[in-house]
């Protein structure tokens, strides 16, 4: 695979750096899942913490499987709510400096609209340096609100932004190169 330099606890998926779901990958990112239980007389809050479940050997396992295994035993069925605690340790610019196979894509969110933009991480920082909003160790999850520039199709600023990544040991970049980015910019 050619997925070296990639930061542990996140993959590719469908030319997107995404995060892994098993749950060393959550550890990697120091990333927590609280649950809290909506059902009627369950006052059950959870906190799973993907080191310990790992160090019990549970590493490898999805997420998803480690949530269900936590569910409340309850005639009713059980109404835990999970969500993920924010990543103490985020993907930021600086890990896709100098990487000829990666782009930032940074997409519209207005209803409808697909209007997106593809940057080199370089340019990205560039220009955040020069209007002072940040540096290589800007946040890719920060990013996007951080364009306050309207849409030009449908007017609207609402940014997000997107790590795209080239597998460098497919065929496609073999042949292609950075011209990979042609079809992932417009997908
Ligand atoms: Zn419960
Ligand atoms: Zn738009």
């Amino acid at each position: 695979m050619g997925f070296d330099g990639l930061a542990k606890g996140w993959t590719v998926r469908g030319g997107v750096v995404s995060p892994g779901e098993r749950v060393a990958d959550y550890a990697a990112r120091e990333q927590g899942v609280q649950g809290v239980c909506r059902g009627r007389g369950c006052s059950r809050r959870l906190d799973l913490e993907p080191k310990a479940l790992g160090a019990v050997g549970l590493g490898l396992l999805s997420m998803t499987v480690v949530k269900k295994m936590w569910q409340c035993q309850r005639p009713d069925g059980c109404r835990l709510d999970y969500h993920d605690t924010a990543p103490e340790a985020p993907l930021r610019l600086s890990q896709f400096v100098g990487r000829a196979n990666v782009r930032l894509r940074l997409r519209c969110g207005g209803q409808g609209c697909k209007f997106h933009r593809v940057w080199r991480v370089e340019e990205m920082i560039a220009g955040l340096k020069k209007r002072g909003q940040g540096s290589e160790a800007t946040q890719v999850d920060k990013l996007g609100g951080m364009m306050t520039s309207p849409c030009p199709l449908c007017k609207e600023a609402g940014w997000t932004a997107e790590v795209l990544w080239v597998d460098t040991g497919s065929m496609g970049w073999k042949v292609n190169g950075e011209r990979s980015f042609d079809r992932l910019a417009s997908g």
